[in-house]
């Protein structure tokens, strides 16, 4: 039977890949899951001979059976093309004790860029697929970078609108700039006062309204998301770790089936998924090592069993992981449980209505696939300046987070590591001058810019260097409750 995909809330509730792409998030509440896992057959050594595009064309076979190869190559060229800085898309460098995959060649600079280069192709297909003439209109919660990736992505793509929701003192100015300086008609922002679950806790709210999403009907307009709840953002971002395994079996690092493990910067539990699905076809990843910045609650969760929400709040310098419900989280609970859905659904109650829940012992022992830890800010700052120093390889703050937690684990476990970096140190000036420099800096963002190109040995991309004066298209800030009111009016609904 070919592989649908499935809710985690409802058994029943089960649709092609490509109507789990245009829904997003299932009309349950729950997020999609591929029916099983798909049988593959990955030959390194034949791999490790193709090009980042071939390998994303299996790959993404294997996991969207209702598109025909043509379709998948022909978004596969339109998403990795010369938008990407660089022709490997993800090359993996050695640095110090690591091999890093830079995930951060992309137009906005975060890896991000990967999957939602080619999300909005990919909605049109299914689009097509399904014989829906509806405008899609992603709704998008951003923690800094989503945002910037996905208006990119689908900005003058026809038939589609996107708005973006960001927290108003959660991102850095680089980030905000990004957003604010848009083009694009069919894009929309605004600042919401409040941190990033406040922003996401409402988006989920907006797709499961059931009064707005009649409105949507009677408009012809139909949601959609560009978040990592989507499978159409998960499934691009396991080519990569098929990828980066090619490239160290090519170069000669390790011995084709030698295991490794990837240290992740995680926040919402996305990019780390893929990467568990990845493990699954047979990448041989011996731990998925989940990296948290001081927002640790994924850390307790995997040390104790226990989620629990209910903690201060920190604004970090790798924004991109201040996050406290991690979404995807649902999916790997949902395995953990060995797919009942009921209990999965009382657990996310309880994330709901408590904020924290607890799994059984029996669901713990399903843990071994991942490793995690936190870094502090000062063991993340201690890190990009350690790179520096002994490697003259200069990181952003998250991938920092990422390398500081894997060596924690290097001198327990030999195995070669890769380190995913997400972001450009490009995107956080600041931050990286001031670890570099070991000592505080006044300098705004854009003047901190001007000095670390000094330490980078890449030049700046263009689409930084335009930001400082490109002009503001977006100005709307509104509280969280406001956000139906402003969904409406952007859209024109009556
Ligand atoms: C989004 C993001 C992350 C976290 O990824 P998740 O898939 O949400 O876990 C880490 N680093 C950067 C730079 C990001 O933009």
């Amino acid at each position: 039977m070919a592989l649908l995909y499935k809710s985690t809330r409802n058994p029943e509730n089960v649709v092609s890949a490509s109507q789990a792409i245009l829904q997003g998030l299932a009309i349950d509440g729950g997020l999609y899951v591929p029916t099983e896992i798909p049988k593959a057959d990955l030959d390194f050594a034949k791999l490790a001979r193709q090009s980042y595009q071939e390998i994303a064309a299996q790959i993404m076979q294997l996991f969207l059976p209702d598109f025909s190869q043509e379709e998948l190559s022909e978004c596969i060229e339109q998403a990795y093309d010369q938008k990407f800085e660089d022709k490997e898309i993800t090359p993996l460098v050695k640095a110090g004790d690591q091999y890093y995959l830079e995930l951060f060649h992309g137009p906005t600079l975060a890896f991000k860029d990967i999957a939602l280069s080619i999300l909005p192709y990919l909605m049109k297909k299914a689009a097509q697929k399904n014989h829906s003439d509806k405008e899609i209109v992603i709704l998008t919660a951003t923690s800094g970078d989503t945002g910037k990736s996905a208006m990119e992505g689908f900005a003058n793509v026809e038939n589609t609108q996107i708005i973006v929701f960001y927290p108003e003192n959660g991102v850095s100015p680089i980030q905000k700039r990004q957003m604010l300086t848009q083009k694009g008609k069919n894009t929309s922002v605004a600042a919401i006062e409040g941190n990033f679950d406040d922003a996401q806790t409402k988006v989920k709210q907006l797709f499961n309204d059931e009064n707005l999403r009649a409105k949507m009907a009677r408009n012809n307009k139909v949601f959609s998301s560009a978040n990592s709840i989507n499978i159409g953002r998960l499934v691009p971002q396991i080519v990569y770790y098929v990828y980066a395994y090619s490239r160290l079996v090519k170069s000669g690092e390790i011995k084709n089936g030698e295991e490794i493990n990837v240290s992740v910067p995680t926040g919402n539990f996305g990019n780390i998924l893929a990467g568990f699905y990845a493990k699954k076809i047979g990448v041989p990843i011996r731990h998925l090592i989940c990296a948290s910045n001081q927002n640790n609650v994924l850390t307790d969760f995997f040390q104790t069993g226990n989620y629990d929400r209910n903690r201060p709040f920190y604004v970090t310098s790798s924004p991109s992981m201040d996050i406290l419900v991690s979404s995807n989280l649902e999916r790997l609970i949902f395995y953990l449980t060995k797919e009942d859905s009921k209990q999965t659904t009382k657990l996310m109650k309880e994330l709901n209505e408590n904020g924290k829940y607890t799994i059984t012992p029996e669901m713990k022992e399903g843990l071994t696939d991942f490793l995690a830890d936190f870094a502090s800010e000062k063991e993340t700052s201690q890190t990009v300046r350690k790179m520096y120093e002994r490697s003259n390889y200069v990181i952003d703050p998250h991938t920092a987070v990422a390398t500081c937690v894997a060596e924690k684990y290097q001198e327990k476990e030999e195995l070669s590591t890769v380190v995913l970096s997400t972001a450009s140190p490009y995107k956080f000036p600041q931050s990286v001058l001031q670890a570099i420099k070991k000592q505080a800096t006044t300098k705004e963002d854009f003047a901190a810019l001007e000095e670390v190109k000094q330490y980078v040995d890449r030049p700046l991309p263009e689409s930084i260097q335009e930001l400082e004066h490109a002009k503001i298209n977006h100005k709307v800030k509104i509280s969280a409750e406001q956000m139906t009111a402003y969904v409406e009016k952007v859209l024109d609904l009556s």
